[in-house]
């Protein structure tokens, strides 16, 4: 499989973009006119610069408004074509994507566009060049790629073929299966971007709001599976323009995009297996099956008011690493760990964040596989030397920084609390909790779309369409990625301004990424009855909220009570019941919840998000009144934050 990447997709002069697109990974790149009429060489230069890359220039575009024209634009076009021709061979670049005519000045008909492209054909053939003819979902008379199909196919030259676009495909609703009748040669290119659906003007959607395949809403594996069963050999293109790519690091778009393309295919593959599509055998996407652990890295201070959390949720200190200052509390099926090693990753995360959470530890069926499916992915695996004795327990650092350890039952990684760790028979009393309901990381809002291309690629997961919670200093972009087995679940909240709580939460820990955690009970009340004899210092949610819900749901007296006087948020949807309680805050943001499911309810109360930030702000300014600022700063120590909207 031939990878390529439009140069217009990502940040940076051209130099930065060949760089951070070669580091990428990619064999290609479609240049665009405008990369290098900024650039201060000529095509020639450009060309070499290329080369030395280790690049080649599959596509040059873009040539627009030539077929259909009357004269004297006719005969201008040709002209300009030429000279286009002449870039090309400086260049050194045989194809041109020739885009349909959105001139006022444009005539329709098939048969005057095709002869039109058989005329360039002739003259591009002269010079032992292509041309590409791709149907613009706003073109003027040729706006659907069966149109441009039949103009390719009239035209009859050998140096004229059809460029597909996934956008273009997309935007008119047109299937994409319609593809599967064209001959695979003559499709010479193929153009690949997936979108939000936003109900807006093609053309703005189009220059504004492209994502890589997966980041958006479009069916981009139906579209590429098409195009894959015709037979077609060449490169698959990304073309994306989207207006945060454009601002964000070359580097960091690049390597999303490389992703996006070998999950893409990887997906093609698995969805058409007659098909033969040219990339290296994979695992295929992991399903996860629970969350095994969550580590902290903290020192001992700070380690010791997180231990004091822990104990106020019944979390009793369950064992000691055989050879390192690295602690293990437990209640029901969740497993925290808490480091304070004054070396080795958790170290240098700590040195980085403060106190925060640096690994997750995921169970799931294969773990070598899963880290061979990361690696495949672009992932970098992550090792660190183990002592005599201990588990080498396969790893990978996640998107934010942080690790992603694996467990799976088969190579015996589930035994390692027995084999690293010398366990204590401290009880802890039943609270009902049974394990670890979901995970909420928080990032810049730009970073979202990589974190959500980083989880849906290498795992078995859906994405659930992005909402906006309003926080009262700004919005947060929460996207949710579940399994249906409900095994696997990350609230991703991207924080746009500082001054919300994601926000300050970032720039607070420098990127820390898990912002809470929260654990899955199989009776609130019963859990909530618990915490009050543990000495939980529970958010308060005010009474408003209570007389709310009573009359948004219907719900008694008595079951309104029940769930005021513990302070227990409450949503349905349809059947499903859902039950949440938080703990206050603690340092720059970060705070635990219990949740209750009931009737399969599958969401995460986003419609309490905007009581419970309210009650987090009110809380907040309490603790910080009352907070001792001898201790040195840190995410723990009582730093105030402002408000929340995360979920
Ligand atoms: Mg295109
Ligand atoms: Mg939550």
């Amino acid at each position: 499989m031939k990878t390529s990447i439009a140069t217009v997709s990502i940040s940076g002069d051209l130099r930065e973009k060949l760089a951070a697109i070669a580091a990428a990974g990619f064999d290609g790149i479609e240049i665009f006119e405008n990369d290098f009429l900024a650039f201060d060489g000529g095509p020639r230069e450009v060309g070499r610069m290329v080369r030395d890359h280790g690049l080649e220039i599959v596509l040059f575009q873009p040539f627009r408004d030539f077929e259909g024209l009357p004269e004297p634009h006719r005969a201008r076009a040709f002209e300009r074509a030429e000279r286009k021709f002449d870039v090309m061979e400086e260049l050194g670049t045989d194809l041109v994507l020739v885009c349909s005519n959105v001139s006022p000045a444009a005539l329709g008909g098939i048969d005057r566009a095709a002869d039109d492209l058989r005329q360039l054909g002739e003259r591009a053939a002269r010079r032992n060049l292509r041309i590409g003819y791709e149907a613009l979902a706003w073109g003027r008379h040729v706006w659907d790629h069966r149109d441009a199909w039949e103009i390719v196919r009239r035209a009859d030259h050998s140096n004229v073929g059809l460029i597909v676009d996934s956008f273009h495909t997309f935007a008119r609703k047109i299937d994409p299966q319609s593809i599967r009748s064209i001959p695979g040669d003559k499709i010479f290119f193929v153009q690949l971007a997936d979108a939000p659906l936003i109900d807006m003007d093609l053309l703005y959607w189009s220059r504004h709001f492209r994502t890589m395949p997966g980041q958006g809403d479009l069916d981009v594996t139906a579209f590429s599976g098409a195009v894959a069963a015709t037979g077609y050999a060449g490169p698959w293109s990304l073309e994306i323009f989207n207006d945060q790519f454009r601002g964000g690091s070359p580097g960091a778009i690049a390597a999303d995009g490389h992703r996006s393309l070998v999950a893409l295919m990887d997906a093609v593959r698995r969805s058409e297996p007659e098909i033969a599509v040219e990339l290296a055998p994979m695992p295929a996407p992991i399903t996860v099956q629970g969350v095994e652990f969550i580590e902290f890295a903290a020192n001992e201070t700070e380690a010791a008011d997180l231990t004091k959390m822990l104990g106020s949720m019944g979390f009793g200190h369950a064992g000691r690493h055989i050879a390192k200052d690295v602690d293990l509390y437990s209640n029901g099926g969740v497993n925290i760990v808490v480091n304070t090693e004054r070396e080795g990753f958790a170290h240098s995360a700590y040195r980085m964040h403060g106190t925060c959470v640096c690994d997750i530890g995921l169970r799931v069926e294969d773990a070598t596989a899963t880290v061979e499916r990361a690696r495949a992915l672009g992932t970098e695996a992550f090792e660190q030397p183990v002592g005599p004795g201990e588990l080498k327990i396969p790893a990978i650092r996640g998107v934010g920084g942080g690790l992603m350890h694996f467990t799976d039952d088969k190579s015996g990684l589930a035994k390692m609390w027995e084999t690293d760790f010398i366990r204590r028979r401290e009880t802890a009393p039943d609270m009902g909790i049974t394990h670890i309901d979901h995970i909420g990381q928080t990032m810049n809002y730009e970073e979202l779309l990589t974190w959500l291309l980083f989880y849906t690629t290498l795992f078995d997961v859906e994405k659930t369409p992005m909402l906006d919670v309003v926080d009262p200093a700004g919005l947060v972009r929460s996207q949710v990625i579940q399994n249906d087995q409900g095994t696997m679940r990350f609230t991703l909240n991207g924080a746009d301004r500082r001054s919300t709580l994601a926000g300050h939460f970032i720039s607070e820990s420098f990127g820390s990424s898990v912002q809470h955690v929260a654990f899955a009970s199989s009776d609130i009340f019963k859990t909530a009855a618990a915490l009050a004899r543990t000495g939980f210092e529970r958010l308060t949610i005010s009474a408003n909220y209570f007389a709310d819900i009573q009359a948004r749901f219907g719900l008694d007296d008595a079951f309104t009570e029940a769930l005021k006087s513990s302070n227990i948020l409450y949503d349905r949807d349809g059947d499903g019941e859902y039950f949440q309680l938080y703990s206050t805050l603690y340092g720059d943001g970060f705070f635990f919840e219990i949740v209750q499911r009931r009737g399969g309810y599958n969401g995460y109360g986003a419609a309490n998000a905007q009581f419970r930030t309210a009650a987090q702000k009110r809380a907040l300014t309490t603790h910080a009144a009352n907070q001792d600022d001898s201790r040195p700063r840190s995410t723990w120590s009582g730093r105030q934050a402002t408000t929340s909207g995360a979920r």
